[in-house]
């Protein structure tokens, strides 16, 4: 995806009701990151590799912030999603539902970063195709899952019990009461 596309996410994803910016590179992105956990006590991890991969979940060890894996209560709660429609739509796929939890109710601040791969044409059903396409394939082999798309890379709408995809949140508009922000980044980023 363009920039011009990634910018058009942003003005979508505003329309929607959530505060969101553009960030031109990873370190930009990893730097609103950051000037969010300044103001923040504790840090909530919602398992993200696009996180990880902007440097932050080091920046963050490195400057001493509580940081918590699937906790509730929190100041800050950070994530990115497994795929964002061009018209500014979310969408999150959970095993266990904590990280969509998190995102909805809880933390005093939610933040989203997300990169420019995310982004899906075609709505929320190509966004869910994009999640078992090319999320949960990788994400199954990095957690050692015993299913079908671990061992062949394709969705079988599986029966497995080590099934991660168990819960779909659609967010069309920011959830009442939470204050969240979106940085959509003209990079690839996480799966
Ligand atoms: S339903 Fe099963 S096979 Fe399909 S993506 Fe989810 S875990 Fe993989």
């Amino acid at each position: 995806m363009t920039e011009e596309t990634c910018r058009k996410v942003v003005e979508a994803l505003r329309r929607r009701d959530f505060e969101a910016e553009f960030a031109a590179t990873p370190a930009e992105a990893a730097a609103m990151v950051m000037d969010e956990a300044s103001r923040a006590k504790s840090v909530g991890w919602g398992g993200s590799e696009t996180l990880k991969q902007i440097g932050v979940r080091e920046k963050l060890e490195k400057s001493g912030l509580e940081i918590r894996d699937h906790q509730l209560e929190m100041d800050l709660f950070l994530l990115s999603a497994n795929a964002v429609t061009a018209d500014g739509r979310i969408v999150n796929i959970d095993g266990r539902g904590n990280r969509v939890a998190a995102s909805i109710a809880g933390p005093k601040r939610v933040v989203y970063v997300i990169g420019r791969n995310k982004i899906v044409e075609g709505g929320v059903d190509a966004a869910i195709e994009r999640v078992k396409r090319c999320a949960c394939p990788p994400n199954c082999r990095r957690l050692a899952k015993r299913t079908p798309c671990a061992a062949t890379g394709k969705c079988a709408d599986c029966d497995s019990p080590d099934r991660i995809c168990k819960v779909t949140a659609i967010f069309d508009r920011r959830p009442t009461g939470v204050s969240a922000k979106v940085i959509v980044v003209d990079a690839d980023l996480g799966y």
